[in-house]
């Protein structure tokens, strides 16, 4: 099969973009680690920059096996087009400056992942560009922060920790209206349950590192959006800035892509599963996690999203530092570590604020893994008994 272009999600992710002929009929992609791209003749050589289509010449400008990586998540993402990076940092940073300049103003979730909010909190303000937190789950949040240099709002639904949902086709139309560009971080939903693109959002960023990667052996981030707005950030931020992917890593990315769709399934399945659960017990107070009834914005997220993945968080009802602790240390097959979305289960103990009261609490994040979802509910039954 060749550039197949039509079928389901899971189709896609195997053959879209694929030219075997040209690869031997190897199945699996070569991985083109060259940094450098020869020319046959100096003709050719001084004729480089004319030729269209463009020749490989570099690898921090293009390289074959990213190209494939970049076509197949664009097509994902139901965008034209993408650029990967050497870490989701490395594909937000370079979102956002091309969209904001100096003297610019920005508008972001105020749950938005820690390290995006200190480069728009600590980093840019030194660029001259200030940034504006909002709640977000109003999109009058957004609209009452508008000035009149505001370039860009930056949203991340449903967001880290509490999980809180935007409305995506809202803060588009919103943003459209005045000019101003949107970024959407679907890390934790993926391209397979929602695509910010179709609500009318600009640009959409990812760590790879999480669920496209899925098996917590790479670093990488992705930026996708109309062929214009990638174009000029290929060439601006992508190749100046200069944080490209590694022909290795992105080829690592093409095998997770393969497994995205299925891994998806079984994350939400056992999540729904765990969720439920702890709802149930006498000891939680609060579940958090958008795929449950009880989620205050449940009919928003039916409208922009297909499933949900396999974050949660939940506060017990004994909410100190003590309990949260010892929930943790007493999980089995959970493992205390940062970052998610890889096949392996995790928990930490966060120290956060109820975003309904502002009072602080410890909860603790589960990243559920592809365990058996037995063996998870068991672990935790286990962990909320000591
Ligand atoms: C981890 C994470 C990032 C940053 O990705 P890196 O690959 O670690 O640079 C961005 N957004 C969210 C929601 C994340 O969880």
């Amino acid at each position: 099969m060749n550039q197949a272009v039509a079928g389901a999600f899971e189709t896609l992710c195997i053959h879209y973009g694929e030219d075997r002929r040209s690869d031997h009929g190897a199945v699996t992609p070569p991985i083109h680690q060259s940094s450098t791209f020869a020319y046959p003749d100096a003709e050719s050589f001084s004729g480089r920059y004319a030729e269209s289509p463009a020749r490989y010449d570099y690898t921090r400008v293009a390289n074959p096996t990213t190209d494939l990586l970049e076509k197949k998540i664009a097509m994902l993402e139901r965008g034209e087009s993408a650029r990967a990076f050497g870490s989701g940092m490395a594909a937000i940073s370079a979102a956002v400056l091309s969209c904001a300049g100096s003297g610019d103003h920005v508008i972001c979730v105020e749950t938005v992942y820690g390290p995006t909010r200190r480069l728009l909190d600590e980093y840019l303000p030194r660029l001259g560009i200030e940034a504006t937190f909002v709640r977000g789950i109003d999109v009058a949040d957004f609209g009452g922060a508008i000035r009149p240099n505001t370039k860009l709002i930056y949203v991340e639904s449903p967001s880290s920790l509490f999980f809180e949902l935007q409305d995506l086709a809202a803060v588009a139309q919103l943003a459209r209206t005045r000019g101003i560009a949107t970024i959407c971080d679907n890390s934790n939903a993926t391209p397979y349950f929602q695509n910010p693109l179709d609500a009318g959002i600009d640009l959409v960023v990812h760590t790879a590192t999480k669920y496209i990667g899925g098996h917590s052996d790479l670093v990488a981030g992705v930026v996708i959006g109309s062929a214009e707005r990638i174009a000029r950030l290929s060439t601006r931020e992508g190749e100046l800035l200069g944080g490209i992917s590694e022909p290795f890593t992105s080829w690592l990315m093409l095998r997770g892509l393969r497994t995205l769709a299925i891994r998806m399934e079984r994350h939400q399945e056992t999540a729904q599963a765990i969720a439920r659960r702890l709802e149930s017990e006498p000891r939680v107070a609060r579940v958090y996690y958008p795929g449950l009834a009880s989620h205050p914005q449940r009919t928003l997220a039916a409208r922009q999203m297909r499933g949900h993945g396999g974050m949660l968080s939940f506060r017990l009802k004994d909410d100190g530092r003590r309990r949260a602790f010892a929930l943790v240390d007493a999980l089995q097959y959970f493992f205390i570590a940062v970052s998610w979305g890889g096949y392996e289960s995790l928990a930490i103990p966060l120290e956060a604020r109820d975003p309904e009261s502002g009072e602080p609490c410890w909860i603790v994040r589960l990243s559920v893994g592809l365990e058996n979802q037995v063996d998870l509910l068991r672990d935790l039954e286990h962990a909320l008994n000591t």
